[in-house]
């Protein structure tokens, strides 16, 4: 039998569920900002797992699967603990957008937070000192917002930590098949929790307005290999045969005003000269094509097929290695 579980006056005996909200701030008319957290407690010992979503408030995907997992997550078969927070930015999420309107920051450049930072920092800062610093491993579930994107999870820690390693390995077992490995910026979970020892991923499940079940069922599968691999569950983590590693990103942009005929589709393995997109004027005719520049993959496309000249038709994963 393990330890309580508790965050906060949150807590779960071993072998039990507890679902409860912590008071995070309050708005500006005094109500209570609350911040739900979900705790599992095995019935056996093992390793503790932090799991987060809506770290930008337009992000739902990620939501789905901690739900999803909630359901599938019996405490009587659990070998360790999971501690769930299914909306950290409760004031970005109230907006549908992925910045908090209290401060204009983005949750995700906050962490480890501050205790008398702004709103973003505090929430962070709670979160960070009692949740995350329990957790032996974490995932920070986001999504490329609603722009179309590939499944992928992200590594961002420096190359020369020794925990990157853990990090790229946590990023293998989640098993999404993509896999970003460059350094993030300052304030991300995935390079802070790291630095306290916790390898952490971000997976990008998608991009898209709402909910994708593709994507979502994707992130269920990755949570889950992760929990297997881990010991917390029984079985085996399901993995694909081959994982691509890219380490940024190249931009393709319009040099002509016109819409967007995509020749290319997303995940879209690329060689250097391949057609990714016509830009074609309102009568339908081709003004440009533009091409991949080097080796690469297809990542990301734009919401709207219209674009400007020096607009963003789309991303490429570039240095393509596999794994
Ligand atoms: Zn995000």
């Amino acid at each position: 039998m393990g330890d309580v579980l508790r965050v906060e006056h949150i807590r779960a005996d071993p072998g039990r569920t507890a679902r409860g909200y912590l008071d995070i701030a309050e708005l500006r008319d005094g109500t209570p900002a609350r911040l739900p957290v979900a705790l599992v407690n095995g019935v056996q010992d093992g390793p503790t797992f932090y799991l987060q979503s809506i770290s930008d408030g337009d992000e739902m995907n990620g939501l789905a699967v901690i739900r999803q997992i909630l359901k599938r997550l019996d405490p009587g078969a659990l070998a360790g603990q999971v501690i769930a927070v299914p909306i950290v930015n409760v004031h970005a999420f109230q907006a549908h957008q992925a910045f908090s309107p209290i401060d204009g920051k983005k949750m995700n450049r906050c962490f480890p937070g501050r205790k008398d930072g702004t709103s973003s920092e505090r929430i962070a800062h709670r979160l960070f000192q009692n949740a995350v610093l329990q957790a032996d491993f974490c995932v920070d579930l986001h999504q490329g917002g609603i722009r179309p994107m590939v499944d992928e999870v992200r590594v961002r820690v420096d190359r020369r930590k020794r925990i990157h390693r853990a990090c790229l390995e946590l990023a293998r077992i989640f098993g999404i098949g993509y896999i970003l490995d460059s350094r993030g910026p300052d304030g991300q979970l995935a390079r802070c929790a790291p630095d306290e020892g916790i390898p952490t991923i971000d997976p990008e499940l998608g991009g898209c307005p709402g909910w994708d079940a593709t994507s979502i069922k994707k992130g269920v599968t990755g949570v889950e290999n992760l929990l297997k691999h881990y010991g917390l569950l029984k079985g085996e983590p399901i993995l694909p045969e081959e994982q691509f590693v890219v380490d940024g990103f190249l931009s393709l942009l319009a040099n002509r005003g016109g819409f967007v005929n995509y020749r290319a589709r997303l995940y879209d393995h690329l060689r250097k000269g391949d057609a990714v997109a016509d830009v074609t004027d309102p009568f339908g005719e081709v003004l440009e094509t533009l091409v991949a520049p080097e080796e690469s993959i297809f990542w990301s496309h734009a919401l709207r097929p219209a674009v400007a000249t020096g607009e963003c038709v789309g991303t490429l994963g570039k240095n393509v290695r596999s794994l």
